[in-house]
């Protein structure tokens, strides 16, 4: 049979699924999900869900009818185990099935502190639905939180966690917020805003161990002494890949990931890659690395789905991202260099404004804060990588894409 298989159905496979129709694939198209529920928006889930402001079946990335429609058989709940290269034939919960097209969109899991006590009841991590329900029934019934880590995801739940009126304190192992993705002045405005809705933070904290008092999470002791007592406790330090079957394909890595070209092409004949669990040699930042962003699932596939039915349509485009805390939409284009001349549009205590980073006259990176015009034209500024001038696109009155020179 010349099946195109998908294994993993989230925001990279689906697309890729539905790409392949799209593009005119004749052929099965058998979507494989180690997951029970219809295929989901993740970035919500530490956000609108976390919050009670939405529902299971609001977050569905494509109707229940969708894969029956565009003859995309969907089998939830069906994790793959085994992929005989040779044969062309994968093992999974429900047998085995055969392909011509294997495209492994296998995502990350959550980082796990290594620690005693990460299992005990109260101690999570939050990457699929089910783990958020967890989080929102222990929110519900819990005293104290700590978040261990300050990155986008230990923020979001610190800010959704306050707004319910439990007491939270975020342990940060760096000097401040997100050094590695965010310019410090943002970092610092997030930092203040978050202190401001009452989130307090520990900086360079070491944490030593998880205290557990009956089988429940009762507190977390960092390296100087200081106790915090905690009933609920995050653990929000990152992702990593899901490489387990790449692994045991024997598919070259790199970063971290599985190593891709811009079709999405692994170091096996038809055996494409995409999403958060595939590495690429990205331009905008001349070095091979996983993006964990829906953008850039969603793109992977629309390339790798072009490349299958002999299309070509690399992958070249600015990787952006977004975060939601209390009122602030924080959107970033481009990749974060270090060196960069700074600009500031706007006045961080109007609430609304921009941070660009430049390489002599070209935007390299964006981060607009409730900015959505500027956002848009930074992902233009930085594509085309057209040449802009510096005073204009200081200039709040003007809009950014008229800072374009000439
Ligand atoms: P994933 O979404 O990780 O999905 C992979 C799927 O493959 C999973 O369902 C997994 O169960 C399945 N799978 C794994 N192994 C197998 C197997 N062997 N057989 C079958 N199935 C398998 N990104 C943004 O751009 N903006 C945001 O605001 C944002 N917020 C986020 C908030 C949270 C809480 C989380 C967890 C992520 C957030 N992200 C955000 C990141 C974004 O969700 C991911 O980049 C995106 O989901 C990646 O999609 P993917 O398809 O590559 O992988």
């Amino acid at each position: 049979m010349k099946a195109a298989v998908v294994v993993g159905a989230s925001h990279g496979g689906v697309q890729a699924a539905a790409s392949l129709r799209q593009a005119g694939w004749q052929e099965p198209i058998i979507l494989l999900s180690a997951e029970t529920d219809y295929p989901y928006h993740r970035p919500p889930l530490s956000k609108a869900y976390l919050a009670g402001e939405k529902d299971k079946d609001q977050l569905f990335l494509r109707a229940p009818a969708f894969y029956r429609d565009q003859g995309i058989e969907l089998r939830l709940g069906d994790p793959v185990t085994g992929v005989d290269l040779q044969a062309k034939k994968l093992r999974s919960a429900s047998g085995v099935t055969d392909f011509s097209k294997l495209i492994l969109a296998t995502g990350s899991r959550a980082r796990s502190l290594p620690l005693t006590g990460t299992d005990t009841q109260g101690v999570f991590t939050l990457r699929s639905i089910s783990d958020a329900q967890a989080l929102r029934s222990a929110m519900a019934a819990a005293s104290s939180v700590v978040v261990i880590g300050g990155g986008f995801i230990g923020l979001e739940f610190a800010s959704t966690a306050v707004r319910h009126g439990l007491p939270v304190t975020v342990l940060e192992t760096q000097p401040r917020l997100l050094s590695r993705s965010l310019p410090a002045a943002l970092a610092d405005h997030l930092r203040d805003y978050h202190t401001a809705k009452g989130v307090k933070f520990s900086f360079a904290s070491q944490i030593e161990a998880l205290d557990v008092e009956q089988g429940a999470i009762c507190g977390v002791r960092l390296a100087d002494g200081t106790r915090l007592a905690a009933d609920l406790v995050l653990v929000g330090i990152g992702g990593q890949a899901e490489t387990g079957l790449a692994r045991s394909m024997g598919l070259e890595l790199t970063a971290g990931g599985i190593h891709v070209d811009a079709h999405g092409q692994t170091s096996v004949p038809d055996v494409y890659a995409l999403g958060d669990v595939a590495a690429f040699h990205n331009a905008y930042a001349n070095a091979a690395m996983r993006l964990e962003s829906v953008q850039n699932a969603v793109d992977q596939a629309k390339s790798a789905a072009a490349h299958i039915v002999g299309g070509n349509a690399p992958l070249n485009a600015v990787p952006w991202f977004w975060t939601d805390q209390y009122e602030l939409k924080v959107q970033m284009a481009g990749l974060a260099k270090v060196g960069c001349r700074e600009i500031m549009r706007g006045d961080p205590e109007s609430g609304s404004f921009t941070i660009l980073q430049m390489e002599g006259d070209r935007l390299v990176a964006s981060y607009t804060v409730n900015r959505a015009a500027d956002h848009m034209a930074s992902r233009k500024l930085i594509g085309e990588s057209l040449a802009v001038d510096m005073a204009q696109a200081a200039d709040v009155s003007v809009p950014l894409l008229r800072a374009v020179k000439g």
